[in-house]
């Protein structure tokens, strides 16, 4: 897969330590909620790559993705995707992953951190689809807050958590385990692991759940 330079069409501040960078899609790209992309750029010489997931409800003409970072110890990529300006050149390869939205008429998506892109992604896709959709998000610091509130105000159960709290509590509560229901699980590794023991937990099958692991 080569990789193809598009270009930056809008930026925004979507809460603390965030930012979700809006971008033009390249003819013949198409890719569904829950897929991610790989950024590339030379940071000191070197070519660098880091992968992104897609953080709106569908591809046409431009999609978004939303980066998190920290604000004391960030890593060069998130450095250099912070200083990414509207009319910005953007290299992407892509799609990847094979964890997405396959039009379930129930989604559970279950997100740490950064995983709250492709968890509204999925849920507004969802339920602009007809279907039902739950997000439980655990973040101190949550992002894209207007968005989940739409969501919600759309029917849809959603559960912010500060790290730390009842996790499986919710969880219990917007698993069902229908037929249809499609379990979600984004975000970094440690976040992985408690969601796959909540999802045990409340009578459902971890291995069953579509997980991506952002490292
Ligand atoms: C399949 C996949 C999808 C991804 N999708 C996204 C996405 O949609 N949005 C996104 O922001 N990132 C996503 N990532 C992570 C992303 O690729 C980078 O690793 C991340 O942005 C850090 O890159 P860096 O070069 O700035 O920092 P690096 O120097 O590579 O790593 C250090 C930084 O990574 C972050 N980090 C690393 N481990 C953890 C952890 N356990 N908990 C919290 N933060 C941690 C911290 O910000 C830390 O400062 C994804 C990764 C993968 C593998």
């Amino acid at each position: 897969m080569d990789p193809s330079e598009t270009t930056a069409v809008a930026v925004r501040d979507v809460g603390p330590d965030a930012v979700a960078i809006e971008i033009t899609t390249p003819d013949g790209f198409e890719a569904r909620p829950g897929q991610f992309v790989k950024l590339e750029t030379t940071i000191d010489g070197e070519p660098v790559g880091r992968f992104y997931t897609i953080s709106s409800p569908n591809t046409r003409e431009t999609f978004e993705l939303t980066i998190g970072y920290d604000s004391e110890e960030g890593g060069a990529f998130s450095e250099y995707l912070l200083s990414v300006e509207p009319g910005d050149p953007v290299t992407i390869t892509g799609p990847f992953g094979d964890n997405y939205y396959e039009d379930e008429p129930r989604v559970v998506v279950l997100a740490g951190g950064p995983g709250v892109g492709p968890a509204v992604a999925i849920a507004e896709r969802a339920l602009a689809d007809g279907g039902e959709a739950a997000v439980v998000y655990q973040d101190d610091t949550p992002i894209h807050e207007d968005r989940l509130a739409s969501i919600a105000n759309s029917g849809a159960d959603v559960f912010v958590l500060a790290d730390g709290t009842a996790l499986t509590d919710a969880v219990g509560d917007v698993h069902s385990g229908i037929d249809g229901e499609a379990v979600f699980v984004y975000g970094f590794a440690d976040f992985l692991a408690d969601a796959e023991a909540a999802i045990a937990e409340a009578g459902g099958d971890p291995d069953g759940a579509k997980s991506e692991n952002f490292g």
